[in-house]
């Protein structure tokens, strides 16, 4: 048994996690200052006796004593990254700081959740982790991508300088049950347009495109890397190499849920990536590791998920 620290544990993938880990016989400290992240996504696992909760802050110090750290917390939708995006560059930077300092006092190996946006609007495709990228360093994403880029570069650093174990995870677009009614990402805002009987809201023309991996795959993936040898540092791209327009998503919602909803055009957000699709060998061949799950069975257990969860 380990003592395992997830931050953003109460988040959509940290919530996962944390009962993976609890499974897997771990005691887990989750820790979440619930910008993004909700108390029903874990109160099923509050009873358990190897679960901790602690509300705070990773851009703050945090002093406890742990084996693993799984550095997640961070707003991952567009919507609420962009909401307070100083706080989004803190909690990348600062909170990278603090959670490597932690690692490197209580000798813990940490896995970052880095992102697939550390590629921008990517010129190269499918992406490849040796690839460098295309982010625009000023624009209305860029609190998220530099935020994640440099705190790629401070897990790398801590690593040279201090020997901290890391494992770095570019995870691509992930959904399943859990997701925010109002998380503001593509596959939950078309599933809850599609039940209320709404427009779905398709930005652009619809011919970008993303690949999506179902949320049990993805934890799948994040354990393998963070028990993996520790020679493997990653950067290792954690995702479905499925590529999805986006007008070929809603229209495969659309069945999925019976709806008669209608599509509604609306303008592209600045700095939109024009596709995303993760060659994901090193994964396969460093961890053996691949998704299993396809994206219609994805879809029909999220769709089941956000029927028995909204009001409607
Ligand atoms: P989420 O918004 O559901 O979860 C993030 C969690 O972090 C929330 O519980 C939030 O309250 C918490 N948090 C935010 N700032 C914090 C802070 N300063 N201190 C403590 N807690 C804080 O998002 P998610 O989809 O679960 O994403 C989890 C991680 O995975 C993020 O780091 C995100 O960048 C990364 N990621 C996710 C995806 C995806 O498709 N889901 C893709 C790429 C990367
Ligand atoms: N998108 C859309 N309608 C929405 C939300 C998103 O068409 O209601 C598009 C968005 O423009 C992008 C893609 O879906 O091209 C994925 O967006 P999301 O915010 O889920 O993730 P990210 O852009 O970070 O990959």
């Amino acid at each position: 048994m380990k003592r395992v620290l997830v931050t953003g544990g109460a988040g959509f993938l940290g919530s996962h996690l944390c009962e993976r880990l609890l499974q897997d016989g771990h005691e887990v400290l989750c820790v979440d200052n619930f910008f993004t992240g909700r108390k029903e996504n874990i109160s099923h696992l509050l009873g358990n006796p190897f679960f901790e909760l602690m509300r705070h802050d990773i851009t703050f110090p945090l002093h406890v004593e742990v084996d693993q750290i799984y550095n997640l917390a961070c707003p991952a939708s567009p919507i609420h990254y962009q909401f307070d995006p100083v706080q989004t560059i803190k909690t990348c930077v600062h909170g990278a700081i603090n959670m490597l300092g932690l690692a490197k006092r209580t000798r813990a190996r940490i896995l970052q959740a880095s992102t697939s946006e550390v590629y921008g609007d990517p010129s190269v495709h499918p992406q490849t982790e040796d690839y460098w990228g295309h982010v625009n360093p000023l624009g209305l994403r860029s609190c998220y991508d530099e935020g994640k880029r440099s705190a790629e570069s401070l897990f790398f650093s801590y690593h040279r300088q201090s020997g901290v174990e890391i494992k770095v995870a570019r995870i691509f677009n992930t959904y399943g049950p859990r997701m925010r009614p109002d998380d503001g990402r593509v596959v939950s805002n078309f599933i809850v347009q599609a039940l209320r009987g709404e427009d779905l809201t398709l930005f652009g023309d619809g011919s970008q495109t993303r690949s999506f991996c179902f949320v049990a795959d993805l934890i799948g993936g994040l354990v393998s890397l963070m028990e993996s040898d520790s020679e493997v540092t990653g950067p290792l791209n954690i995702g479905n190499p499925v590529e999805t327009s986006m007008a070929t998503l809603a229209q495969t919602i659309l069945e999925l849920t019976g709806s008669p909803s209608q599509i509604r055009y609306l303008p592209l957000p600045t700095d939109d990536p024009r596709q995303r699709c993760p060659d994901i060998t090193r994964a396969r061949t460093q961890l053996g590791w691949s998704p299993t799950i396809p994206l219609q069975e994805g879809l029909e257990h999220t769709i089941g998920y956000f029927r028995q969860n909204l009001q409607i």
